[in-house]
């Protein structure tokens, strides 16, 4: 059940619709439904016309989807996979060929938002971070098993925690054992100086729970898996559009695109959220889109 207010603000629609669609009775694959917001423009800019598939491996964030979309249509067809399984999707659906595929990379608000899902620090919660509920991989398991060399590793890569990767990883060690989100946040505050928790424009804690929740979901793999899958599955003329939050995700898509000779670059620069957008949602602050199509 719902919450809080609101939905998720889904961002940079506009531009999703610009290059996603390419003709309003095509067939679009969200991959990353989350609360539907993008299925929601993309079927009322097809005029209902589009077929549309949304893939979401949280269960829960796909049952709203579902509840406000049935609103408007039934026609929509939801899945709980992951987007690394779009071949399995897309051949129990018996479609051979689609139009687009749109992916909205990061985490949902209902999933920052929901009750002890634990993806934020703003909240005491069990270190959880899955954004599949079915996972028995959560992020207990990266705080309290991961040796202090691999931790640091990955507060540092995927975190960006450049300078104080090895101290905030050592913190975590000698705190153990860990269970909640606030014992987290708690030890990267012992592990970094005040001056520089101070000096940070954003919480001190965010670059580590991201870190965190990256490899609890294998994200970066996970994406790698299901690009390589797409282009097959694309007509001539169909696109891949990605929306992504994280320098190292672009870098996976924008290589992509480079390496894949089927594939025509449609962005040569990635396209930014306009200011006005920024103001209205600062999440879309970090956000960027590539776009490819099957030549
Ligand atoms: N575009 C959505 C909207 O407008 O409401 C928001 C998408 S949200 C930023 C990202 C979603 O991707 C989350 O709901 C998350 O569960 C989902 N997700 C993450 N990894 C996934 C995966 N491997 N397969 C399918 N969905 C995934």
């Amino acid at each position: 059940m719902r919450k809080y207010d609101e939905f998720h603000k889904s961002v940079m629609v506009e531009e999703v619709l610009k290059f996603l669609i390419t003709k309003d009775d095509g067939i679009y694959v969200d991959c990353t439904t989350g609360e539907g917001g993008h299925i929601k423009a993309i079927y009322e800019k097809t005029k209902g016309k589009a077929k549309i598939i949304g893939v979401d491996l949280d269960y829960e964030v796909l049952e709203i989807a579902e509840k406000r979309l049935k609103e408007i249509t039934d026609k929509i067809d939801f899945f709980k996979a992951s987007y690394t399984d779009i071949d399995i999707v897309l051949h129990g659906l018996g479609i051979e060929k689609v139009d687009g595929f749109l992916m909205d990379l990061g985490v949902s608000t209902f999933q920052l938002k929901g009750e002890n899902r634990g993806f934020t620090f703003m909240k005491d919660e069990p270190l959880d971070m899955r954004m599949d509920p079915d996972s028995d991989f959560t992020a207990w398991n990266v705080v309290n098993e991961y040796s202090e060399e691999k931790l640091s590793k990955i507060i540092f890569e995927y975190g960006e925690e450049f300078k104080f990767a090895r101290r905030i990883a050592r913190s975590i060690v000698n705190s153990r054992p860990l269970n909640t989100t606030f014992e987290l946040v708690n030890s990267v505050k012992r592990a970094l100086p005040p001056k520089e928790r101070y000096r940070r424009k954003r919480h001190f804690a965010t670059k580590t729970f991201q870190a965190i929740r990256i490899e609890v979901n294998g994200e970066f793999n996970n994406i790698k898996t299901a690009l390589e899958k797409f282009p097959k599955f694309l007509n001539t003329g169909g696109r891949i559009c990605v929306i992504s939050f994280h320098s190292l995700e672009d870098k996976i898509v924008k290589n992509f695109f480079r390496n894949h000779s089927e594939l025509k670059l449609l962005t040569k620069k990635p396209i930014l959220p306009s200011d006005e957008e920024i103001k209205e949602n600062p999440r879309a602050r970090s956000a960027r889109i590539r776009v490819a199509e099957r030549i």
